[in-house]
């Protein structure tokens, strides 16, 4: 995914202009659709349109080579620590899902 970054804040959202100096953003970063747990939440009673998802984890996601963090649903139980990869948008919503680091170990 795509990081636009200005006045060393980065956000996957394209802002035109930065929010901190008012100049249009022209730096670019691609960066690989992975990241970190920094924090989650457990949603038991989800808005209408998610009621059918309940419960689901929401967790903000620290993302790889940036300090960008989006907000996204966790496909699984995670932890904070763990590592995530993006599994799919839906509806414009990030769905990350957890990357099992134990599965060479056999
Ligand atoms: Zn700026």
């Amino acid at each position: 995914m795509k990081v636009y970054e200005c006045c060393g804040i980065e956000s996957v959202t394209k802002k035109v202009f930065c929010s901190s100096c008012g100049k249009e953003i022209v730096n670019e970063t691609e960066v690989p659709d992975e990241g970190i747990v920094y924090s989650f939440t457990v949603i038991q009673v989800p808005p209408a349109q998610f009621a059918h998802l309940a419960p689901y984890t929401v967790a903000l996601v620290q993302l790889k080579n940036s300090n960008a963090k989006i907000t996204a649903r966790i496909l699984e139980n995670v932890e904070i620590g763990d590592q995530v990869s993006l599994d799919s948008i839906v509806d414009g919503a990030y769905v990350f899902k957890k990357v099992n680091t134990n599965e060479a170990v056999y």
